[in-house]
């Protein structure tokens, strides 16, 4: 990834936030705002640039950037994940932070946006390495985050592991432990019941929702599943116990399918055994980039931004997509799919799950009290579909796409709060 002096993305690249900030000024306009209200929305509240000195378990020395941006508090702390990827830029986090503050709004819970990212290939670390990436990357944004200010979580190449040794950072300098400072935790250590497949199931609580919403019966359709990390390995699991026949997934190093259905269970126990989809006996090889065009009823991109972009949105065949990562699809390509009558389930909205039991998480560290699995699941699904109803009436009310509908929505909530508290001096 070349970066500019400052860490934005060059021009020539596709830049996330180019889609976060056009999303946005469509809302704003269709809400009637005043630009400088539009202006407050479109630039991150606070964000911060830190280096990380890394010693390499060979002794050498090797600086590491990582970033956290807030993009608003005005409904709370700030939320969002920390990513660890070398695609990570200044760009990319204040994209994924405006994102979550439109996902926070959206799903009705306390908070405002924010992300963090490393610019880092994880894979190429040893754990004791990212270990110490993470505790320098903590105590540098120390100031920034807190239960109160700043709750980081799980993204792309992070996991509980690396919640923990977060958590552990933060509470080591506070003299006490602070479990409500990051959400993702492993479960003996404050971690939620229901949060590793929270997102996973929100995805396919929507799917199964949306399917239905075109006509179409879920245990007679077929699907094919972009991602096979935390968010699209989950969703190929629940849409299969769903009935959907999930027909092709991929994951970075390639793509396997089967035309009758793949038995995700099977293939869920070669990836546990190999780390990836490739090589899969119970289907045959498809290209990574064929899964997108795959003739499918359900497509879910689950892996990175800008997978769906102007060159390949006129081949996509699936009659829904949804979002299952964050910005998958860019505005050329969405205009192309709505164009097309292809229903996209939006980001802020598919992949939301997450978040939401991120805050039941924080909200059972708050109380030191712990809810069982079945209520974590309960209340999930009430939020999903809550807010999908929310969506789908906003959508035929205005009759704009599920994007404009949820970005109207969520955006008109956080100025809300902002006219309710009013410009500080
Ligand atoms: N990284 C996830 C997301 O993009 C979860 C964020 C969180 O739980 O704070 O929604």
């Amino acid at each position: 990834m070349t970066t500019t002096a400052d860490g934005s993305r060059q021009a020539s690249q596709h830049n996330p936030l180019d889609d976060a900030r056009s999303q946005l000024a469509e809302a704003a306009q269709i809400l009637g705002f005043e630009p400088g209200l539009i202006d407050m929305l479109a630039v991150p509240r606070r964000e911060v640039t830190v280096s990380i000195p890394l010693r390499r378990d060979d002794g050498t020395i090797e600086v590491l950037t990582g970033h956290r941006v807030q993009h608003n508090l005005s409904r709370g702390p700030a939320k969002g994940g920390l990513r660890f990827s070398p695609d990570v830029d200044l760009d990319e986090v204040r994209a994924l932070a405006m994102w979550m503050t439109w996902k926070c709004a959206l799903l009705d819970v306390p908070y405002g946006g924010a992300k963090g990212g490393i610019t880092i290939d994880p894979r190429l670390y040893s754990r004791a390495e990212l270990e110490r990436v993470t505790r320098r990357y903590t105590s540098e944004i120390m100031p920034l985050i807190g239960p109160a200010k700043d709750i980081p979580a799980p993204d792309i190449g992070t996991d509980e592991e690396v919640m923990a040794w977060m958590m552990d950072t933060f509470s080591v300098a506070a003299g006490h432990t602070v479990l409500g400072v990051v959400t993702g935790k492993p479960a003996s250590l404050g971690g939620s019941a229901g949060r590793p497949s929270a997102t996973s199931r929100g995805v396919v609580h929507v799917s199964l929702a949306a399917l239905r919403h075109v006509g179409l019966d879920p245990a007679a359709c077929t699907a094919a599943v972009q991602g096979f990390g935390k968010v699209g390995r989950g969703a190929a699991r629940f849409l299969a116990e769903a009935g959907v026949r999930v027909l092709a997934v991929s994951d970075q190093y390639g793509g396997v399918a089967h035309e009758d259905g793949l038995d995700v269970a099977a293939l869920e126990a070669h990836v546990d055994e190999t780390g990836s989809v490739v090589g899969f006996a119970g289907g045959h090889p498809v290209d990574g980039e064929d899964i997108l065009t795959a003739d499918v009823d359900l497509l879910v991109p689950a892996a990175v931004e800008g997978v769906l972009h102007a060159g390949n949105a006129g081949l996509v065949r699936a009659r829904v997509v949804v979002e299952g990562a964050n910005g998958p699809t860019t505005q050329e390509a969405d205009a192309v799919l709505a164009e097309r009558g292809v229903t996209v389930v939006p980001d802020i909205l598919a992949n939301a799950g997450g978040v939401v039991v991120s805050y039941f998480e924080w909200v059972q560290a708050n109380q030191a009290y712990w809810w069982s699995q079945e209520e974590v699941e309960e209340r999930l699904a009430q939020r999903m579909t809550s807010a999908w109803t929310d969506v789908m009436n906003e959508a035929a009310e205005r009759g704009v796409t599920l994007r404009t509908a949820a970005t109207c929505l969520a955006v008109r909530r956080v100025a809300e709060a902002h006219r309710l508290r009013g410009l500080y001096p």
